[in-house]
């Protein structure tokens, strides 16, 4: 897997346009992409999808190794005289990227572009220019005439929205931003560990689960884990990062293309499980991969979910630094990513018995 391999790949899903509850674009790329390179592929009635990979031992621990399909977006609450759009969000979209972003309006008769409405700047006080409205006052507007064009459009309550935008490149050209990064990152990194792994023989079986409904509450992770019975979780996903002129040195104090990042604790969840976390970073160690060990106080992931879904779980973070988490530009480093589909393909094949994840 070259560098512009897996850019080409990240292309691809990132234009994939696949909110919270809408994913199935991405589930069917990923069922089709991991039917080449599993014994067997399976599809629940959630949506998740399932590649297995057997291993050599039966005694050995099975492994989870996942990532969520869904991206943040909206869903069109109403339509408003005039042909506007009332919306609502699905996920954290940050509120106050929201007036004036382009968006794509997913409805029955194909995308549609619309804009998200913005106040003329010329007619407003100093003080109301700085202040973001409220989600509930905000509106979508896709060039309707009338909510009657906009229902000819294929345009009603429940019709999902998206943000829009190219994966870009910058003159770093391994440092790119846009939509959709978390996490279609991480579903790529779930393929390409497929991909290689498949080509070796390891003591531990594998499931690639690439899950659904992350967004909005950890749903598809809890559901898959459940099903698969692992006895490790590697979750991987996008973490907000550092190293911005806006953030305080101690905000979020890792940075993007420094490596990957081990999460010890995040938000609401799991200290992740000791000795996974040690064999992790023995990995890292002997094969000279950088390591950022992060305390998260803000993101979740479903690695918590996975760990809280009953069973006997050691769940890990494998963690992609991003810069401006939950808008329609995050950028990051592409040799993070490679670095987190080499750690991931490596501590697959360290994971020999169950007694390595054992307390005491
Ligand atoms: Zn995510």
């Amino acid at each position: 897997m070259s560098l512009s391999d897996l850019h080409d790949e990240l292309q691809c899903l990132t234009n994939m346009e696949a909110p919270t509850g809408f994913e199935e674009p991405v589930l069917r790329y990923v069922q089709n992409a991991l039917a080449g390179v599993c014994e067997r592929v399976e599809v629940d009635v959630r949506g998740n999808v399932y590649g297995y990979q057997p291993g050599s031992d039966p005694n050995a621990p099975r492994v989870m190794i996942t990532a969520h399909a869904d991206e943040i977006g909206f869903l069109v609450t109403c339509l408003l005289p005039g042909g506007f759009l009332r919306f609502t969000k699905l996920g954290g979209p940050t509120d106050m990227v929201l007036p004036g972003q382009r968006v794509r309006v997913l409805g029955s008769t194909g995308p549609l572009e619309g804009v998200i409405g913005v106040k003329p700047g010329h007619i407003l006080s100093p003080e109301a220019a700085r202040q973001v409205p409220a989600v509930r006052d905000m509106y979508i507007d896709i060039g309707a005439d009338s909510p009657e064009q906009a229902t000819a459009w294929g345009v009603e309550a429940g019709t999902p929205v998206v943000f829009v935008g190219e994966l870009t490149a910058t003159r770093n050209t391994h440092r790119m931003f846009g939509k959709s990064v978390d996490n279609r990152a991480g579903v790529a990194a779930v393929l390409w560990a497929a991909r290689r792994l498949s080509q070796q023989v390891l003591p531990a079986a594998r499931a690639f689960v690439i899950v659904v409904e992350e967004e909005v509450g950890l749903r598809g992770a809890e559901v898959a884990t459940k099903h698969v019975q692992p006895d490790v979780v590697l979750a991987i996903d996008t973490v907000p990062s550092g190293g911005t002129p806006d953030l305080r040195a101690d905000d979020l104090p890792w940075d993007i293309g420094l490596g990957p990042l081990l999460k010890v604790r995040e938000s609401k969840g799991l200290s992740t499980h000791g000795p996974l976390r040690r064999l992790i970073r023995s990995v890292a160690e002997k094969n000279k991969i950088p390591l950022q060990l992060i305390v998260d106080t803000a993101g979740i992931t479903d690695a918590t979910s996975a760990q809280q879904a009953g069973g006997q779980v050691a769940a890990a973070v494998l963690g992609l630094a991003r810069r401006y988490s939950h808008s329609a530009v995050e950028m990051f480093d592409l040799t993070d990513l490679q670095a987190i589909i080499d750690l991931t393909c490596l501590t697959t094949a360290a994971i020999t018995s169950k007694s390595q994840l054992m307390r005491i």
